[in-house]
């Protein structure tokens, strides 16, 4: 029988993941399908009940595990703690608040059926996300697919079914700083869309901030493409031809008119739109920099503060 992973990062969902978890096992057919199921729970150092609930859970239901990380790391690096503890023979990442609704798993396990590696869910409308969530993400995934060479998919989020072949790729990408939507196109695979309408969030709150977004977002264009040091690249050479050909029309201008004294505005503007590309120039170095530091450390993605799983010889932990 085949075996199935459902992957749960939780961080505060203590209001959610009773109700997830019910949803689970009555909306997907996994007898019908053929499957053999295990719901793992990552707990990303949540502050609240979530890490109590997940262990009762656990101790009621053989088929529930969880993990429990040693602090928050944010979502991307619960699912690496999810990619390496899996060892079945498809994976499916889904939300604690219940967006994700669990129903369409039947549909995802048919397409992975056919063949397909990586079953992404695309969302058609978002309710309950403001007008701006919405319009900035759109804007974001333009100019990511404009300047990179393999282009992230607008709104496919991480609700996916992951062939282990895919799963197996993901786990040997060790950076430090992920952006796993980006990180699906890298290692490729055959992939297929299924469209969904996302739900509000059952309870709570989004843990997305506008500063965590345009975060994400900075570390989304940085850790996937080397185009914001071409364009800084493309701005000096701008820059400079204009100072050339500015140059050049004073040469010819001091010839013909003969030494005048005004300009004193033009030399304010130019050094400070020449001192502000620099410094943007610098910015976008220091980014890259920062990020070779980041990862030249090479230390583990997260630890583990306590678990329960069905696999306890494999360390997880690295
Ligand atoms: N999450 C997590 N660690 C975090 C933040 C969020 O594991 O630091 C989980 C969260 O519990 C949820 C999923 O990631 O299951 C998506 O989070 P959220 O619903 O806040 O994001 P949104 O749906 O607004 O994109
Ligand atoms: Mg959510």
């Amino acid at each position: 029988m085949e075996r199935l992973l459902l992957a749960v990062p939780c961080y505060n969902e203590a209001d959610n993941v009773e109700e997830l978890y019910q949803r689970v096992v009555t909306d997907i057919d996994f007898a019908g399908l053929g499957l053999a199921h295990e719901v793992l729970f990552i707990n990303d150092g949540s502050t609240d009940q979530t890490g109590e609930i997940i262990k009762a859970l656990a101790h009621k239901h053989e088929d529930v595990s969880y993990i429990s990380l040693s602090r928050n790391y944010g979502k991307e690096t619960a699912m690496v703690a999810a990619f390496d503890y899996f060892h079945h023979d498809a994976m499916i990442m889904m939300d604690a608040d219940l967006q994700h609704p669990p129903v369409l798993v039947n549909d995802m396990i048919k397409l992975w059926r056919l063949g397909y590696e990586d079953v992404y869910a695309k969302r058609n409308k978002r309710e309950g996300e403001s007008w701006f969530k919405i319009k900035t993400s759109q804007w974001f995934y333009r100019l990511l697919g404009a300047i990179s060479r393999t282009p992230v998919t607008p709104d496919a989020g991480d609700f996916r079914l992951l062939d282990k072949k895919v799963v197996v790729a993901l786990r040997a990408l060790r950076e430090s700083q992920r952006y796993t939507k980006g990180l699906y196109n890298v290692v490729g695979f055959r992939k297929v869309a299924i469209d969904f309408d996302a739900a509000p969030r059952l309870h709570g709150k989004s843990k997305w901030s506008l500063f965590n977004l345009i975060n994400l977002a900075s570390e989304g264009v940085t850790s996937y493409t080397t185009a914001p040091l071409r364009l800084s690249t493309f701005l000096g050479f701008i820059v400079s031809g204009f100072a050339f050909l500015y140059m050049i029309y004073l040469f010819v201008k001091t010839i013909i008119v003969g030494p005048t004294q005004s300009g004193f505005p033009t030399i304010v503007i130019l050094i400070l739109f020449l001192g502000g590309c620099i410094l943007i120039s610098n910015g976008i170095l220091g980014e890259y920099l920062a990020r070779v530091f980041m990862e030249s450390k090479n230390r583990p993605l997260y630890f583990v503060e306590e678990k329960k799983t069905n696999d306890e010889q494999r360390d997880s932990s690295r």
